[in-house]
């Protein structure tokens, strides 16, 4: 039955690819749909606008010259009471905008006039835990299903046209605080997924499902111990049992995969990365802990680790290793970079995970005095490390001031990278915290932290920095400040801008050589999703979510101050040049 299908979708995928040849074709959405996302220009079918997430359109009608005749074309409100943090990056296909909101919802919008075609409101279970707002970060789409993950841990496909439900996978046990909040990714006819939940003691997962039937065909759990499976039966065990970990605090290990990843064709590699090792205080579990606050590559065939690197071994603070790896070819080499929680921009060989710089993206980092670059590993600064409270009066260990907090350098926010300019531009917080363990054991469904904090900003002028960095050297070329903290993606064009939203509600446009602001219009709440683009019917359009909410305001401690007055909503803005 299964080979079948997959028959079935190749001899589609060929014939609409032969039809798209000269005029676009919408039979649905191909593999080569997919692999060619970064240059087409006229629809946007993966999460990074291409695989390999580098956020850049080669379109340039709206330009450094023009963008300042940038208007509103609609706006879509996704209504009712449910006005929640929106970071999703909408789909583009077929006519239609395919955008995830607050609560699990799902939204097909036609893109010429704004107009709702169908909502999904996914009935979500009583005692769901999401950690941080009711977010979903984005749809994805293939020949003609439309996919999303829910709070309560499920993965559904729905028929694009429709709405209708084609099938449902449980993705984790809401009940023992799994959840999910990534947008997922389509390769070679698999939907790939991770899992949220890092705060509550789960394990960390990357999951390969045929995307036609939902049929699991192989998961990589990410902590050290447990065992993959392919087929359904066991593969192989992931790293080597307590080889880093010790006893069984494996077994509630965290490293929640929750930000989704990339896949680079050239290499043929997944590269996801993992949230902290469970529980937050590290004097539990004496190791690096493996492969917690690591970026993994994949084997997308078989879901073996091909390489990994791991940014914090035995990771303190919460600096999740999540955040997303952008595939580029830079000086005849092929290079993958990421910007970390824990300050530092690492910059990799991507055929092999080897290092090859990392330097820091924001001030006062206190962690680590540096990253050594022949061993990979960071320069610990022990003083730096909260005590232990097993050492003090068994309940509170010392405290100490650390940099970055725990949402980190960078957090959620996906940086985007120009290969017209050879930069990365990566939106930055400089914030730090006060950082203390106490004692903890794992209860299921309860927080698993063993630690208290406060978040506090470093500087009384901003919080966000939006920094265009140069990956060959890791210097700053230019920065942006933000009063609020940036928790919004960017993107840039070919037309040498760079765009991104502020908490304060405005979607700006700057030079993407010199960082000059050009542009901005406020969309009436704050702004914490990515901004895209496309051309259709010879006009270049860019439309971003609208709807301040995300962690800052439920964690952020003296930052949350900074953000108390600023309005929620969940809407759509989409904008074009004026004539
Ligand atoms: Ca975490």
């Amino acid at each position: 039955m299964k080979r079948t299908l997959a028959a079935t979708t190749i001899a589609l995928g060929v014939g609409a690819l032969l039809a798209g040849a000269s005029t676009a074709s919408y039979a649905g959405v191909t593999e080569q749909d997919i692999l060619n996302d970064a240059k087409t220009t006229h629809q946007i079918v993966t999460n990074g606008m291409g695989t390999q997430g580098q956020r850049y359109s080669p379109l340039k009608k709206i330009n450094t010259d023009t963008v300042s005749k940038l208007v509103p074309a609609w706006s879509f409100s996704m209504g009712g009471e449910k006005q929640r943090g929106l970071e999703a990056q909408p789909i583009i296909y077929d006519g239609v905008m395919y955008i995830t909101g607050s609560y699990s919802r799902l939204f097909a919008i036609d893109i010429k006039t704004g107009h709702e075609i169908w909502e999904y409101n996914a009935r979500l279970a009583e005692g769901m835990m999401p950690c941080c707002d009711v977010i979903n970060r984005g749809a994805a789409i293939y020949g003609d299903m439309v996919y999303f993950g829910t709070l309560d841990a499920k993965l559904i496909a729905l028929d694009r046209k429709t709405g209708k439900v084609i099938w449902k996978k449980k993705l984790g046990d809401y009940k023992a605080g799994y959840s999910y909040s990534a947008a997922p990714l389509i390769v070679k006819g698999k939907i790939i997924t991770g899992v949220s939940g890092g705060e509550f003691g789960i394990v960390g997962r990357v999951d390969a499902r045929d995307a036609i039937t939902g049929d699991l065909v192989w998961s990589r759990p990410v902590i050290e111990g447990h065992m993959g499976t392919l087929n359904g039966k066991p593969s192989t065990m992931t790293g080597v049992k307590n080889a880093t970990w010790p006893g069984d605090m494996w077994k509630s290990g965290g490293g929640a995969t929750w930000l989704g990843g990339t896949y680079d064709q050239e290499t043929d590699l997944l590269f996801f990365g993992t949230g902290n090792p469970a529980p937050w205080n590290s004097h539990l579990r004496k190791g690096d802990n493996l492969y917690a606050a690591s970026r993994l590559a994949i084997n997308p065939d078989n879901g073996e680790i091909v390489w990994h690197y791991q940014t914090t071994p035995r990771e303190s603070w919460d600096y999740d290793g999540v955040n997303e790896v952008i595939s580029y070819n830079l000086d005849g080499k092929k290079l993958a970079a990421t910007a970390d929680r824990n300050g530092f921009f690492y910059v990799l060989d991507r055929t092999n995970g080897k290092l090859q710089n990392a330097t820091p993206f924001v001030d006062k980092i206190s962690w680590a005095k540096g990253i050594d670059l022949k061993t990979g590993r960071p320069i610990f600064d022990p003083a730096n490390r909260p005590g232990d409270p097993a050492k003090g009066d068994g309940k509170k260990g010392t405290q100490i001031f650390a940099v970055p907090a725990f949402l980190g350098g960078k957090n959620q926010m996906p940086m985007a990278y120009s290969p017209d300019t050879s930069l990365f531009y990566v939106p930055a917080n400089q914030w730090g915290m006060d950082l203390w363990n106490e004692p903890t054991t794992y209860k299921k469904g309860a927080a698993y932290l063993g630690a208290g904090f406060t978040m506090k900003p470093l500087y009384d002028t901003h919080v966000g920095e939006l920094k265009a960095i140069d990956p060959r050297t890791g210097k700053i070329v230019w920065q942006y400040n933000n009063k609020a903290p940036l928790w919004g993606g960017v993107l840039t064009t070919g037309g040498n801008l760079v765009f991104t939203g502020t908490p304060e509600g405005y979607l700006k446009a700057f030079d993407a050589k010199t960082g000059k602001e050009l542009w901005k219009f406020n969309t009436g709440s704050g702004v914490v999703a990515p901004p895209v683009t496309w051309e259709m019917d010879g006009e270049q359009y860019v439309a971003v979510g609208s709807g301040w909410g995300g962690a800052v305001p439920l964690w952020g401690g003296e930052v949350a101050k900074l953000v108390k007055n600023f309005n929620q909503g969940g809407s759509v803005w989409v904008f074009k040049l004026s004539h």
